[in-house]
């Protein structure tokens, strides 16, 4: 897929977002980077969410995609100021709270304290889950939440976090299609 655009700016900092933009809707088509469970696996691998040897099956994939779209469901309430559908919310704090988003301490006598999953590799989802609801919430309620947005050229449905408060697309390409959407829009306003 060489039309996949970079990460929008701040999906490097917030995995939450990334998973947000799974979903592309390109100038070709739709795109889904979660279609699949070899899709998820690769993600959560990349994203240090799972470990290098995972495989997720359809049902965690799935897990997955559903708490992607509640994380969606989020951030445009967030983007727009709208209150948030209780779905969503419930959704996000139950990944929240069912698993620890962090590895707990832990002491033997080889390694000494060490930090470790708190669960065993098995629910290896679920603590991925729960990292990325944390992330949601975080993104939602810390600094970066002024500077939330949707990106503002059709048909893109990623978000980001603006670097700067002009910018209101999520990449370069999707600028330069802005810019020539506008462009467009005055020769005809012009010509007619
Ligand atoms: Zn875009």
């Amino acid at each position: 897929m060489t039309d996949v655009p970079p990460p929008a700016p701040g999906a490097d900092r917030h995995p939450a977002l990334d998973l947000a933009n799974t979903p592309l809707a390109l100038t070709s088509g739709e795109v889904d980077l979660l279609a699949t469970p070899a899709d998820a696996t690769r993600w959560l691998i990349k994203r240090g969410l799972a470990p290098s040897d995972a495989r997720v099956y359809e049902l965690c994939a799935d897990r997955l995609r559903t708490l992607r779209d509640h994380i969606r469901g989020l951030l445009s309430a967030g983007v727009n100021g709208t209150p948030p559908k209780p779905a969503d919310l419930e959704a996000v704090n139950a990944a929240l709270t069912r698993a620890p988003a962090t590895d707990v301490l832990r002491w033997d006598a080889d390694r000494g304290l060490h930090r470790a999953a708190a669960h065993p590799i098995d629910q290896m989802l679920e603590r991925a889950l729960a990292v990325l609801a944390a992330d949601a919430a975080d993104l939602l309620t810390g600094p970066s939440a002024a500077r939330l947005a949707a990106c503002g050229s059709p048909p893109c449905r990623r978000f980001l976090v603006r670097t700067h408060a002009a910018r209101h697309w999520c990449s370069v390409r999707c600028g330069d299609r802005a810019r020539a959407a506008r462009a467009y829009a005055r020769r005809r306003e012009t010509a007619s």
